[in-house]
């Protein structure tokens, strides 16, 4: 199987697609990473729907990636004595330590930590920004507040902080548990929610190991105003545009959102942009114009991948929410402004053997009209390092790793297939050259160039390019 379009799509389970027989179908359309959200995902669920994704992916023949999206340290208020109040702008509204059922006055909030972290003037913003509260008074176990915006203020609503620095890592105690789960099910990625600083990355890098790669969810503004130490520590990020657009003002959003995913090629950092991006096909078979736009707009800028939440996880038409990506994707990629939009963002290759000849690769291949770029990876560095380049030919990415070829399946533009490393020069001539064939990459007659590191197998030391061509049977001679 192979996808037309170099953008990746990532879809999130859910009860409308966890069964084998709709993942299954989510691939075909399009899918190429799963998300799990540990949000909602038991660990019971957790182990079935990986199984279930690697059956699909053994029936398909084609990678698929897992990324568990732990859920991170989202604050709730506590319950209320009828369920619900009404809170009117200008009432005083205090948030404390009594685990009592709330009323008109106060609430409990149950995390201590946080009662001391706010400060006199903090924003303390609820149910996804739709009430807003202003601290007064700060100490002795809680925080008391003006009612800026008004609202219905019900059981277990969400708190926001944008002010407010916590001194909470990124991992809770149940995030800790989920990450133990999610490594021991092999899960290709780990996604990291509500990240405030580089060292809530290092500290989960240190528990994960490598074991799988760490993307960063930014969504706060802590994480914005220390963006560039972030991404540098991380192996992937995510515009979460979600929790990002309560925490800060909506309107910035979408500058933010162009910012990260240029940082994001800039560093070579593969970037995910997520939510609501067909928010509309949760219950309609066709998106709207804007959501198309939208779409178009993460592509156009030339994101790794886009992501559907609730239209794939608790949707009516999950199939066709991927289907929708999968047609889009594929005609903004067509359109006649694509390469010249994305070769106006082309960075400047760092000073590194694999970045250099990254660089050089593209152009040969495009001055020369190659068929395709084949890169040898065993980490997968290498391979994102060549599709940071945006080159305009397809990237064939060999790997004797099969984790590494899973991890790639998030990467713009990687197609990865699972090979072992070649014993000698003409083994890796030939080996390219025919899985070039085979997977649709290149016909005989064609050329194509590939980037290897000599001695073959060694990690990390990507230093030859070469130009072979594929002769009739599809082995290849250079
Ligand atoms: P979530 O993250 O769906 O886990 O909240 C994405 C977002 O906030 O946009
Ligand atoms: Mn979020």
């Amino acid at each position: 199987m192979r996808r037309l379009r170099r953008v990746k799509i990532v879809a999130t389970l859910g009860p409308a697609s966890q069964d084998e027989k709709t993942i299954e179908e989510l691939a075909r359309a399009g899918a190429d990473v799963f998300r799990i959200n540990m949000s909602h995902a038991s660990h019971e669920l957790l182990a079935q729907t990986v199984t279930r994704i690697r059956n699909v992916e053994k029936v398909i023949k084609h990678p698929l990636g897992i990324l568990v999206d732990l859920q991170g340290p989202k604050l709730r208020v506590g319950k209320f004595d009828g369920g619900s109040v009404m809170l009117t702008a200008g009432a005083t509204f205090t948030l404390d330590n009594s685990p009592e059922p709330g009323n008109v006055n106060r609430v409990h909030l149950p995390h201590p930590e946080i009662l001391e972290a706010v400060s006199v003037g903090d924003r303390l913003l609820l149910d996804d920004g739709k009430i807003e509260l202003r601290a007064t008074r700060v100490g002795g176990g809680s925080i008391e507040t003006t009612v800026v915006h008004s609202g219905k203020l019900s059981d277990k609503k969400g708190v926001s902080l944008p002010d407010t620095l916590l001194s909470v890592g990124a991992l809770t105690e149940k995030d800790h548990a989920d990450l133990l789960k999610a490594l021991e099910n092999d899960a290709d990625w780990i996604a990291l929610s509500f990240v405030q600083r580089p060292e809530d990355i290092i500290d989960v890098r240190k528990i994960v190991q490598g074991r799988a790669g760490v993307m960063a969810k930014i969504e706060k503004p802590q994480a914005v105003e220390r963006l560039e130490e972030i991404i540098k520590l991380c192996d992937a990020f995510m515009i979460a545009r979600g929790d990002l657009g309560v925490e800060m003002p909506l309107e910035q959003v979408p500058g933010l959102q162009k910012r990260m995913i240029r940082i994001a090629r800039r560093y070579g950092k593969p970037v995910v942009v997520a939510t609501q991006m067909l928010e509309s096909m949760i219950t309609s078979p066709v998106p709207t114009r804007a959501e198309v736009s939208d779409v178009s707009i993460a592509v156009f800028e030339g994101a790794d991948a886009i992501m559907l939440s609730a239209e794939s996880a608790s949707g009516q038409y999950p199939v066709e929410a991927v289907a929708t990506m999968n047609k889009v994707a594929v005609a903004v990629e067509n359109d006649v402004n694509y390469r010249s939009i994305i070769r106006a963002q082309m960075t400047e290759p760092e000073a590194t053997a694999a970045d250099a000849i990254s660089a050089a690769t593209r152009q040969v291949a495009e001055t020369l009209d190659l068929a395709a770029i084949v890169t040898y990876t065993s980490s997968g560095s290498t391979a994102i390092r060549a599709a940071r380049e945006r080159p305009s030919k397809p990237i064939l990415a060999l790997s004797p790793n099969y984790r590494t070829v899973r991890r790639l399946s998030i990467v713009w533009g990687i197609h990865c297939v699972e090979t072992e490393d070649a014993v000698n020069l003409e083994d890796m001539v030939d080996r390219a050259c025919v899985i070039a064939y085979q997977e649709g990459l290149a016909r005989p007659g064609d050329r194509i160039a590939i980037t290897a590191g000599i001695p073959l197998g060694t990690p990390g030391a990507t230093n030859m390019l070469r130009i072979a061509f594929v002769r009739q049977d599809g082995t290849g001679s250079s």
